[in-house]
């Protein structure tokens, strides 16, 4: 069982919409469109060989599996730290990936500061200069360190539609029937059934060790498996070391669960600077954060929060409206969504039919052109492999990498609610587990939280946002 605290957000998340108003994110350049240059260093040496039984070996090709029933058998929970709680540090295998990391390669950032309520505090971080480039506070995209690649936030082409979903797998609930209704397998047949659509999906350590058959048969239907830490917190508070162990613990769980090393992680809220990606890019993996958020994470829902539905409804609408009347036409998107609760599967199976009309729906990795994003070689995605196309789209004409760069910064910097959207996933920051999402991705967990707080940083980004 598990208890959570309140987080509140409002500093935060007011920091957050101030920052990203001065627009740092907005002078970045695209990403290249070619794998080489955002693939990491090297494939992990200090992982655990396993036997791993019931997961495709190379990209499936068959049907996808929409079986209603999976095992749930968990892994040797005694391997691992207790689940969602802080990965634990102390450890020999901890100690292996200290000892092959370069630390001269790291930048000596200071952990963040978190306050009373574990919110992340920027103190007097030199947001001008943003010496560690640290999105949270800057919305920075594009690294200081000079091997370090840009994070991967959006798609180049316009019109494409990276789908991705945090926080998952989403365990079952030893407690609530209705919850069930929402557990896995339900998103991925759900994504079988529409067009066999193809996702991207950053995964809870703890959420995988309790749940491995959920990400066997997301593997098994062509889904990318990557990181989303351990615990969830708050990564630029967390010592080197616990940065370490809250990527090492969810790359061992996803590997143990399903055999392949992944290369890509998306760090919780957003919230990343130098340091850790210079720690995760010596880990094998390249930073992925996003470009538009819709806000899923806050409605009400189990563990959720109370955005009104009609709120997240008009930011799909406002995209979709915006890529048919041609006003979306300089950059694809990457937008926040979660398999967190029966509010974001919801809102995934009311909004991704049209989304489906509208956009060429795929995973981020088909729209980045990455066809290898575990270590394991024998794993290549096809391009285009999401087997959806757009019908109807009146935008359709690409924008070409280079175009997409020039005008980033107009896309990036003028969607309203891309940016108060951006900033308010940030605001349920928190250096332990998030009001948010900690609660109902945790099968069982006793829930002691209270979302005032939280939401009401939200009312205030989104207001604020708005007045801009
Ligand atoms: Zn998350």
């Amino acid at each position: 069982m598990h208890t959570f605290q309140q987080t509140g957000a409002i500093l935060f998340a007011i920091a957050a919409v101030a920052s990203a108003q001065s627009g740092s994110a907005s002078s970045s350049p695209a990403p290249s469109s070619s794998t080489s240059g955002i693939l990491a260093q090297k494939s992990p040496e200090w992982l655990p060989k396993f036997n791993v039984s019931g997961v495709s070996t190379s990209y499936p090709t068959g049907a996808p599996d929409t079986g209603e029933t999976l095992d749930k058998t968990t892994l040797d929970i005694k391997s691992y730290p207790n689940a969602w709680e802080p990965a634990s540090t102390n450890h020999p295998e901890i100690e292996a990936v200290m000892k092959a990391i370069d630390w001269t390669k790291v930048p000596k950032a200071t952990p963040a500061k978190a306050d009373k309520d574990g919110n992340v505090v920027f103190g007097n971080y030199d947001e001008d200069k943003d010496p560690y480039c640290w999105w949270s506070d800057t919305n920075c995209v594009k690294p200081k360190v000079d091997y370090l690649p840009e994070d991967v936030y959006y798609c180049p082409k316009a019109g494409d539609w990276g789908l991705n979903y945090d926080d998952g797998p989403y365990n079952p609930s030893d407690e609530d029937a209705e919850l069930n209704k929402y557990a896995e397998p339900v998103l991925y047949n759900f994504l079988a059934n529409n067009n066999n659509q193809k996702a991207t999906l950053f995964y809870i350590g703890s959420n995988v060790v309790t749940y491995p058959a959920a990400a066997k048969r997301a593997l098994n239907n062509g889904h990318v498996l990557c990181s989303h830490t351990w615990s969830h917190p708050a990564m630029t508070t967390q010592t080197n070391k616990q940065v370490v162990a809250e990527l090492y613990w969810t790359l061992r769980a996803i590997k143990e669960a399903t055999g392949v090393t992944t290369k890509c992680w998306r760090p919780p809220f957003g919230d990343v600077d130098d340091r850790v990606r210079a720690i995760a890019w010596q880990m094998g993996m390249t930073t992925m954060i996003w470009n538009k958020d819709s806000n899923d994470w806050n409605m009400p829902g189990d563990g959720g929060g109370d955005l009104p539905w009609d709120t997240v409804d008009g930011y799909f609408e406002g995209w979709v409206e915006g890529r048919k009347n041609g006003s979306d036409n300089t950059v694809g998107t990457i937008c926040l969504e979660h398999e967190l609760n029966n509010a974001t599967v919801k809102m995934t199976e009311k909004w991704l039919p049209t989304l489906q009309q509208t956009f060429d729906v795929k995973s981020i990795h088909d729209c980045m052109g990455i066809t290898q994003p575990y270590w394991e070689q024998n794993w290549v995605y096809p391009e285009n492999a999401s087997g959806n196309s757009t019908t109807g789209n009146a935008n359709s004409t690409a924008s070409s990498s280079s175009s997409a760069a020039a005008s980033s910064s107009s896309s990036s910097a003028s969607s309203g609610s891309s940016d108060a959207s951006g900033s308010a996933e940030a605001a349920g920051a928190s250096s332990g587990t998030t009001a948010s999402e900690s609660s109902s991705t945790t099968s069982g967990a006793a829930s002691n939280f209270s979302v005032s707080s939280a939401a009401l940083g939200v009312v205030m980004v989104v207001a604020t946002a708005f007045m801009y």
